[in-house]
C-alpha cells in the first residue's frame, strides 16, 4: 500500500496536510513526508477563516491541529507521526520470529548493509525509528555518490536504496526502535521501544549520529517554530523572502546553505572556526564563497534565542572577545555532528554491553 503514495510511482496519491506556518508538529510531518518521497500538499492557513474554508469546518473549537487529509478524503486531527505512518501503511508487523541479520537504522549504511545481506540469502529486517535515508534523505542534493554524475537528491537516493532492499526481500520495519539488546541461546535478543522483541544471530548497528544540541534557553520552546536540527528539505521552499542562519561548517551544513540560498534573501553560516577548508568539501565551499546571497561568519557561535510563539532573533558571539549582539531572524537550523562512538551505540539499544559481546564472541 505505502508504495502508491510515494513519488515516481505510477499513479501516485497525494496526501494533503493543513497547519499553522509554527506549528512543530506540522513540521514534523512534513518532514517526514519529504524524507519518505510522499508527495503532499501543505496547505498553510493563517487565520481562522482560512481554516474554516479549506476544512470546511464552521467552528475551530475542539480541532486539533494540524490536519492530515488522506487520499480517500480521511481526515486526521493532531495525529503522531506514527498514526501518519501507520495510515500511509509503512508500519507493518515482523513476518519471521527470527532472522538472520536485523540492521537498526535505515540510513545509507543500514540500506547497504539490508541489500548485500539479503542478496546472500541471508534472512534480513531493517529496523528505523522514523524515516528512511536518515541524514541522507534530508539532502537536497549529493554530488560525491558513486553513479551520479549529476548529483542525486538524498531522498531519491534513499527511495532507490529502498526499493533495491525490498526486491531482494529485506523486510523493512519502520517507526520501530531498538532500545536494549543482550546475547543468549546463541541469539542476539533486542527489546524494542515497541514492547516487541526482535530475535537474529547478527546485529547491524547502523545507527548514525545524534545532532548536537545547542543546549540554550528557550531551545526546547522554539523546536521545530524556528530552530531545527538536520538540514530540512521540506522547510527550505518555505524561507521565501527570509533572513535565516545555518549553524556549523561541515559538508551537511554547507549542503543546507546552499539549498535554503536558492528561496532564502540571505542565509548567514555561522562558524566555529577560522575558515571553511578543515571541515568541508572544496567544491562545496567555492560554491558557498561565490553564491551573492550566502554570508559566512567566521569564529562565532549562537549563544542565545528569543521568541515568543516562534523564533524572532538569535545571539551570536564571538569565540575570542566578549563581542556579541542579537539578529533578527525567523529561522535557524543547527548542523552540529555529535556523538558516534560505541557509548552511541549502546545508548541507542542496538549493541549489547560488551562483556556480554566478549562472552559470546569467546564461548
Ligand atoms: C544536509 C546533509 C547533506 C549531506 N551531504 C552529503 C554529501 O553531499 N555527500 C556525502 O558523502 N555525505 C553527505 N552527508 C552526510 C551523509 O548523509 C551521512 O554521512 C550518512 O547519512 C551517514 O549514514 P549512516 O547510515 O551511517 O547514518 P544516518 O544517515 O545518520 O542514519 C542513521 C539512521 O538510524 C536511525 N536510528 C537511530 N537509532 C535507531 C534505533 N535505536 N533504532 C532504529 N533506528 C535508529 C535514524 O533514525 C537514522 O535514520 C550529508 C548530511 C546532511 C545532513
Amino acid at each position: 500500500m505505502a508504495d502508491e503514495f510515494r513519488n515516481g510511482g505510477s499513479k501516485v496519491r497525494v496526501v494533503r496536510l493543513f497547519g499553522q506556518r509554527d506549528d512543530a508538529g506540522a513540521w514534523q510531518i512534513r518532514d517526514f513526508l519529504k524524507r519518505s518521497v510522499v508527495e503532499f500538499q501543505w496547505i498553510e492557513l493563517s487565520t481562522e477563516e482560512d481554516f474554516c474554508r479549506e476544512l470546511g469546518l464552521s467552528d475551530l473549537r475542539n480541532v486539533n491541529l494540524p490536519v492530515v487529509e488522506l487520499p480517500d478524503g480521511t481526515r486526521l486531527f493532531g495525529p503522531t507521526l506514527r498514526d501518519v505512518a501507520d495510515r500511509l501503511g509503512f508500519v507493518t508487523k515482523p513476518k519471521l520470529r527470527q532472522y538472520d541479520v536485523s540492521i537498526y537504522g535505515a540510513g545509507p549504511a543500514g540500506l547497504s548493509a539490508a541489500v548485500y545481506a539479503a542478496s546472500e540469502g541471508l534472512s534480513t529486517v531493517l529496523i528505523e525509528r522514523s524515516a528512511v535515508g536518515g541524514q541522507a534523505g534530508t539532502t537536497s542534493m549529493i554530488e560525491n555518490y558513486m553513479g551520479f554524475p549529476q548529483g542525486i537528491n538524498g531522498g531519491d537516493l534513499a527511495e532507490r536504496a529502498r526499493q533495491q532492499a525490498v526486491k531482494f526481500g529485506v523486510e523493512l520495519l519502520m517507526m520501530q526502535e531498538g532500545v536494549k539488546s543482550t546475547f543468549h541461546d546463541d541469539r542476539i535478543w533486542t527489546d524494542l521501544a515497541d514492547g516487541g522483541t526482535m530475535v537474529a544471530r547478527a546485529n547491524v548497528c547502523s545507527t548514525g549520529v545524534e545532532w548536537r544540541r545547542l543546549n540554550l534557553p528557550n531551545e526546547d520552546k522554539l523546536l521545530g517554530r524556528g530552530v531545527y536540527y538536520g538540514a530540512g528539505a521540506s522547510e527550505a521552499p518555505l524561507c521565501g523572502g527570509e533572513d535565516v542562519y545555518v549553524v556549523g561548517g561541515g559538508n551537511s551544513a554547507g549542503q543546507a546553505v546552499m539549498h535554503l540560498a536558492k528561496y532564502a534573501r540571505s542565509v548567514t553560516m555561522l562558524v566555529r572556526d577560522k575558515a571553511l577548508a578543515a571541515s568541508m568539501s572544496q567544491y562545496l565551499s567555492e560554491r558557498i564563497l561565490g553564491a551573492t546571497n550566502v554570508r559566512v561568519q567566521y569564529d562565532v557561535e549562537i549563544t542565545g534565542l528569543d521568541g515568543g510563539q516562534a523564533l524572532e532573533r538569535i545571539r551570536i558571539g564571538s569565540r575570542t572577545t566578549t563581542e556579541a549582539k542579537w539578529a533578527a531572524t525567523p529561522r535557524a537550523r543547527a548542523l552540529l555532528p555529535g556523538d558516534r562512538g560505541p557509548g552511541l551505540l549502546r545508548r541507542r539499544g542496538c549493541a549489547p554491553p560488551l562483556d556480554q559481546a566478549r562472552r559470546h564472541r569467546s564461548g
